[in-house]
């Protein structure tokens, strides 16, 4: 990773926001701060702790990426609370529950000298979320980072996992109707995007177009695109059914692309079912990408007219906002963090069944300027609102708001020198 990323950075936000990054981290400096989660590759939150990482190194704190490891029975639990929160009623059997519990003692074991040491920890979701009870000697604070759509979480789950989580220092969520109430104080933070990473970076249009003769792909058919785990939330037999709905009136194909995430055992079942869904239609092509494809996925994103996310439920949905960062309008499920981010008939559509999607997917390919007029506001949107460097700022004054709790206001003070401090004074 180069080491002057700042200034790179500055030459899509502006210097200004690059210069409001290093006084909020200045007080911060040497910070030890460490994230834990339990993937390293595969799925959002993987993907925003590699881009977030490296620019808070650069910003002066000591920053470093803890992954909790299980076996099959524990990724299991995980899998169950993950599908139980976002509303399925799941009763989580007492031997999973114990599986939990043990996975994170032994991961306590190997990682507690390092967390009971560290300045601040970002748990994220709810796979480590028992390690703060198990670190008794904590010197630090301890945020609870959810990503995960707990709108209508099914009640005797979350009741259980409340009690790991109600200790923390603070809990941050993606969206207001997401929180849950806790005894502590709560932050609502929207995930992002790194606009110079393999997955967002500009890309010549020669590698984009190579992709035709990659996945055989006819460059004479539109391409209507949607990039995901293989997960019933994502909703990708939902999609097929919109792509033969379109099919009967205009040609195109569809590309499903995804991968298998570490921490997801429910992947391969669902692939199963796309593929029976798909039926070996030529014009359907599931691609299995491995999980650094990031690249590939950037060029499919790019070669795409549309990009659709039609999920059911959804945390966040960065694959919504890589689709809108290429131009494209996005065709989104009406849930959770996709809400956040297409602004109906702004940005592209939110939908509700497959038959809204083919409207929509239909109504955009027989009117192509709407269609870039749509994709253009949409790339505006993600510049104004989901790249890194926004959600930086806002966990770094996540940062000094949990350092400095008592005060309702904080004030940045700057010396002579530049140099900025937390006025505690100033309440
Ligand atoms: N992704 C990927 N390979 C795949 C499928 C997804 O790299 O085969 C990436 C995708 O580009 C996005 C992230 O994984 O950056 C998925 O994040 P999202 O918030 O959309 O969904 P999640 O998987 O976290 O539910």
């Amino acid at each position: 990773m180069p080491e002057n990323m700042l200034a790179r950075y500055a030459q899509v936000v502006g210097e200004n926001v690059i210069d409001q990054l290093r006084q909020l981290a200045r007080p911060l400096a040497g910070a030890k701060v460490v994230h834990v989660n339990s993937t390293k590759e595969g799925g959002g939150v993987a993907e925003i702790l590699h881009t977030l990482l490296p620019l808070k190194q650069e910003l002066g704190l000591d920053t470093s990426w803890e992954v909790i490891t299980g076996d099959e029975k524990f990724y299991q639990c995980t899998k169950s609370f993950h599908n139980a929160l976002q509303g399925d009623r799941i009763d989580v059997a007492d031997s999973l529950l114990a599986s939990y519990e043990q996975t994170n003692r032994e991961n306590a074991e190997r990682l507690r000298s390092k967390l009971e040491d560290a300045d601040f920890v970002f748990i994220h979701d709810p796979q480590p979320a028992p390690l703060l009870s198990l670190c008794p000697n904590r010197k630090g604070k301890w945020v609870w980072r959810c990503h995960i759509d707990v709108s209508h979480p099914y009640r005797p789950v979350w009741k259980y996992l409340r009690r790991f989580v109600e200790p923390y220092n603070a809990s941050v969520w993606s969206l207001e109707e997401f929180v849950q109430p806790l005894p502590h104080p709560q932050y609502l933070i929207a995930p992002s995007i790194d606009p110079l990473s393999e997955k967002n970076m500009d890309l010549d249009e020669r590698e984009v177009h190579a992709l035709y003769a990659q996945y055989g792909l006819n460059p004479g058919l539109p391409i209507i695109l949607q990039v995901s785990r293989f997960d019933r939330f994502k909703d990708p037999v939902g999609v097929i059914r919109a792509y033969r709905l379109i099919k009967e009136f205009i040609p195109l194909q569809l590309v499903l692309a995804g991968g298998a995430a570490a921490d997801d055992p429910e992947g391969e079942q669902v692939l199963l079912q796309v593929k029976a869904a798909a039926n070996h239609d030529p014009d359907i092509h599931i691609l299995l990408l491995p999980a650094d494809a990031h690249r590939t996925i950037n060029a499919l994103q790019r070669l795409a007219d549309i990009v659709v996310q039609k999920s059911v439920k959804e945390g966040f949905g960065l694959t919504v906002t890589e689709g809108m960062w290429k131009a494209k309008p996005v065709i989104g499920g009406n849930t959770g963090g996709i809400r956040l981010q297409v602004v109906n008939h702004h940005t592209g559509f939110l939908v509700s069944t497959p038959e809204g999607a083919a409207l929509r997917i239909r109504y955009l390919l027989k009117h192509q300027r709407k269609l870039e007029e749509m994709g253009r506001k949409a790339r505006q949107f993600v510049l104004e609102n989901f790249l890194l460097t926004r959600h930086l700022r806002e966990y770094l004054t996540l940062m000094a708001a949990i350092m400095h709790k008592q005060k309702e206001r904080i004030e940045l003070q700057v010396d002579q020198n530049g140099v900025a401090k937390l006025d505690e004074n100033r309440s």
